[in-house]
């Protein structure tokens, strides 16, 4: 495969790129994971774009989550984002013989990491309540670090309806992350049940609740109307709002209209 000869040579061209924001360096990351050192730059674009490259579709790469994501963009400035990964160390270019693939550097790969994580959770959490248990064989000759990711990510979850395909995974696994799935299940199974704990606050924010609601509608318009925001140094409107009992009287726990950050407000 390795034939000699000049190198393909490519010229990195961010032209008009001042910064990418983080969702599209992770949307592009994502791109480029079916891309590792057997595909460069202008299938990553076209990736992005949605485009119905015969050589693409061949491969199977509509099929990647993210394909068509930037369709707002024409292939010439996707690419220029792209270069501007590159030269922010994102993303590299190694040869394969003749021709210049993409690889990620450590960076870029710590971020599509989280991103690949989050996205085979949800799988996990969709095939457990489908009880899809065969799901468990795509998670095999994964890579390593990102498998850790994903347990750490179940266990944070504290989802005790994955204990059964946890069980599942292990049975197709060696032992060394048969004993790291264990450490998970045992972890669930630690964890409280889930009903009470709802039963519990659903019991204490009736309480709270009528006591809010006993207070007059106008009175209550004002109140939401004025809560101190730490953030924007100004009283502000609270949204999104939960009542809870606090120290004999109540307290709404939401958001700052103004700028989303947590606020709250005291009624005695
Ligand atoms: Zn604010």
């Amino acid at each position: 495969m390795v034939k000699k000869g000049n190198k393909v040579r490519y010229e990195l061209n961010p032209t008009g790129i001042k910064s990418v924001p983080d969702n599209e360096i992770k949307t592009i990351l994502r791109g480029a994971d079916d891309l590792i050192m057997s595909g460069g730059r202008a299938m990553l674009a076209k990736i992005l774009a949605g485009s119905k490259d015969k050589k693409l579709l061949e491969l199977g790469l509509d099929y990647s989550p993210v394909y068509g994501a930037l369709k707002g963009n024409s292939q010439k400035e996707i690419l220029a984002k792209i270069d501007w990964l590159i030269l922010h160390h994102y993303l590299a270019i190694k040869y394969d013989g003749r021709l210049p693939m993409l690889v990620y550097t450590d960076k870029g790969w710590n971020i599509e990491r989280e991103t690949y994580a989050d996205e085979l959770l949800e799988k996990l959490i969709d095939a457990a309540e489908n009880k899809r248990y065969e799901f468990v064989e795509t998670l095999k000759d994964r890579n390593r670090s990102l498998i850790l990711l994903l347990l750490e990510k179940i266990a944070n979850s504290g989802n005790k309806d994955l204990i059964t395909i946890l069980n599942a995974w292990q049975t197709i696994e060696f032992k060394k992350l048969r004993t790291k799935i264990q450490e998970v299940i045992d972890l669930l199974e630690k964890v409280e049940e889930k009903p009470k704990r709802e039963e519990n606050q659903e019991l204490v924010s009736f309480s709270a609740n009528k006591k809010w609601l006993s207070i007059p509608v106008e009175f209550r318009r004002q109140l939401e109307r004025n809560v101190w925001c730490s953030y924007c140094c100004d009283v502000v409107k609270i949204e999104k709002y939960t009542v809870k009992e606090f120290s004999g009287g109540i307290v709404l726990e939401g958001k700052c209209q103004k700028c989303g950050n947590d606020v709250a407000r005291v009624i005695d």
